[in-house]
């Protein structure tokens, strides 16, 4: 049995190769989606052709989102948890996680590679300076991972259990998830995700689900970029 910690062959790895995310399943190609809107006409097709492109594009230009709920994706997302608090925010996705409850092996912590500095103008905002990157302050942050990791270790040592233990973890513990969504959902996912409005990190997981998705969604992509989008 593989573990739920090694990513799947079709993944893209992000925050300096310490996450990654991963398209374990989907159901449906971009023809279901046509398919889908043709319903009420009682006619089926097995490719797509020029119209069902322009079809296709009109159904996203106009926000005629339910043929769009047909086709669904699974992902696996290997993340700290502070990443996985913003993601859990969207509802339409269905979610199974690995539980601290029943494990502690393979647990990670996130040291960032870079560090950026507080917007002075925007409490929710960052930007990178290149002359503000202290090794010393991600080595403190390295050790602080390990030290909270240590003392997890010694309360299960000392008959504390994982339920209570795990409450010294810091936020930069990395875990793992399914997310299941339909191609309506994800795309509002995408656009607040992959927006500057949105964290850094969060921003990278958002453009790596896009290179993933977009052999399966080659002319909704298209149709994203010629709206200046990058995919
Ligand atoms: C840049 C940014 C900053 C943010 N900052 C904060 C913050 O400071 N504090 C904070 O708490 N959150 C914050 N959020 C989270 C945000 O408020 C949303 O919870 C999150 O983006 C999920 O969006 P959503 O509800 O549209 O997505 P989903 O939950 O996936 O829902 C998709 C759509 O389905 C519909 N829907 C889903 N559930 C319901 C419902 N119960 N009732 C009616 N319609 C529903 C809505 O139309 C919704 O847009 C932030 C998000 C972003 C992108």
């Amino acid at each position: 049995m593989e573990h739920l910690n090694v990513p799947p062959e079709n993944h893209v790895k992000v925050l300096n190769g310490q996450g990654w995310v991963g398209l374990i399943d989907h159901l449906g190609t971009e023809t279901t989606i046509v398919n889908a809107a043709r319903v009420s006409f009682g006619k089926i097709k097995k490719e797509m052709d020029q119209r069902d492109i322009g079809l296709l594009e009109y159904l996203i230009d106009n926000r005629h989102t339910s043929p769009l709920e047909h086709l669904v994706f699974t992902f696996s997302i290997h993340c700290p948890l502070f990443i996985r608090g913003q993601w859990h925010r969207h509802r339409t996705w269905s979610y199974n996680e690995i539980s601290r409850r029943y494990t502690e092996i393979d647990m990670e912590f996130y040291t960032p590679a870079e560090l950026r500095r507080q917007s002075e103008n925007n409490r929710q905002a960052s930007f990178a300076d290149p002359d503000f990157n202290p090794a010393e302050l991600r080595e403190a942050i390295a050790e602080h991972n390990k030290r909270s990791f240590e003392l997890y270790e010694k309360l299960l040592a000392s008959g504390v259990c994982r339920e209570q233990a795990r409450g010294v973890l810091p936020q930069n513990m990395m875990v793992t998830f399914w997310g299941t969504v339909d191609l309506s959902n994800l795309l509002h996912f995408l656009e607040l995700r992959d927006s500057d409005h949105a964290q850094a990190e969060i921003q990278e997981y958002a453009r790596a689900i896009k290179k993933l998705i977009k052999p399966i969604i080659p002319h909704v992509a298209a149709y994203f970029e010629k709206k200046g989008q990058v995919w």
